[in-house]
C-alpha cells in the first residue's frame, strides 16, 4: 500500500501517520523528521537544510528528491510506505512519480488533510514534542501527564522553533503558494480524498481508515 499524506503544517499528518502504520504494516516517511535528525547530528544534509527549516521555507527539490528516492530504495518499503510532508511541490510530485514508474510501482491514495487556517495556527502554537523521541503532544488537545516531560521515553518536552506564530504563519503561507496545487494534481488523477481534518484526533483517524478500506477491499 503506497499512501501520501498531504496537508498544511500542523493539519495533523504526523499524528496520524503514528496511528495509521500500526494497523496498516508500512514505514512512516516524513522529510521534516529526516532532516531534525540531520540536523541534529551536525550531517552535512542536516547544515545544508538547517536554515530553510529555520525560516519556514521548502528545502530545494533536488536535496529532498535524492533523500525520498534513497529513502524508498530501503527493504522496509517493499511492501509499501507512508509518505508525511512529501511531495510538497509539483516538482516533488512528479519526481516521485518517476521513481514509482522506474520501479513499476503505483500510487494507492492521497488522503488530504484538510484544516481552517485559525486552526492550524492554534495547533502549532500549542505543539510540544519531545527531544529526544520525537512524540508529538498538544497543551490543549493531547497534554502530557507530567509538566514538560514526555510520557512515553520521559525526555525533554519542547516547542519547535518553526512552530512559532511568526514562522508558523509563513510555512501556511508557502503550503498555499508552493503545495496546495497538489490538490489538483492528484485529483486529476483521481487518487486523493479529503479528509476533515477538524475533528478530535480519533475521528479523523477513523475517516482516514474508512477511506483506506474502502479502495483496498
Ligand atoms: P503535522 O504533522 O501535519 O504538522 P501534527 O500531527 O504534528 O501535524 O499535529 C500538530 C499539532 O496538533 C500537534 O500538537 C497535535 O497534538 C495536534 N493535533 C493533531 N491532530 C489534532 C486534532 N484532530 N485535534 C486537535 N489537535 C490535533
Ligand atoms: P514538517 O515536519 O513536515 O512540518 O517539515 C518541517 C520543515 O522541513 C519544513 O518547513 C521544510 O523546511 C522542511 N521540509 C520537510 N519536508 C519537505 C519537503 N518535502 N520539501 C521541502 N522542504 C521540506
Amino acid at each position: 500500500m503506497r499512501l501520501i499524506l498531504l496537508g498544511p503544517p500542523n493539519a495533523g499528518k504526523g499524528t496520524q501517520a503514528k496511528q495509521m502504520v500500526e494497523e496498516l504494516k508500512v514505514p512512516q516517511i516524513s522529510t521534516g523528521d529526516i532532516f531534525r535528525k540531520n540536523i541534529k547530528e551536525g550531517t552535512p544534509l542536516g547544515v545544508k537544510a538547517k536554515n530553510y527549516l529555520d525560516e519556514g521555507l521548502l528545502v530545494p527539490d533536488e536535496l529532498v528528491v535524492q533523500i525520498v528516492n534513497d529513502r524508498l530504495d530501503q527493504d522496509d518499503c517493499r511492501n509499501g510506505f507512508l509518505l508525511d510532508g512529501f511531495p510538497r511541490t509539483v516538482a516533488q510530485a512528479k519526481a516521485l512519480d518517476s521513481y514509482l514508474e522506474k520501479n513499476n510501482l503505483n500510487l494507492d491514495l492521497v488522503l488530504n488533510i484538510h484544516v481552517e487556517k485559525d486552526t492550524l495556527i492554534k495547533r502549532a502554537i500549542g505543539r510540544r514534542v519531545c527531544k529526544s523521541c520525537g512524540a508529538t503532544y498538544h497543551i490543549d488537545f493531547q497534554p502530557v501527564q507530567i509538566d514538560g516531560i514526555c510520557d512515553s521515553c520521559g525526555g525533554n518536552v519542547v516547542q519547535r522553533d518553526d512552530d512559532k506564530k511568526e514562522t508558523a504563519e509563513k510555512r501556511i503561507q508557502v503550503y498555499m503558494d508552493e503545495t496546495q496545487p497538489l490538490i489538483e494534481y492528484y485529483q486529476s488523477k483521481s487518487l486523493l480524498k479529503t479528509i476533515n481534518g477538524e475533528q478530535e484526533i480519533s475521528q479523523v483517524t477513523d475517516d482516514i481508515m474508512k477511506e483506506v478500506k474502502e479502495n483496498f477491499q
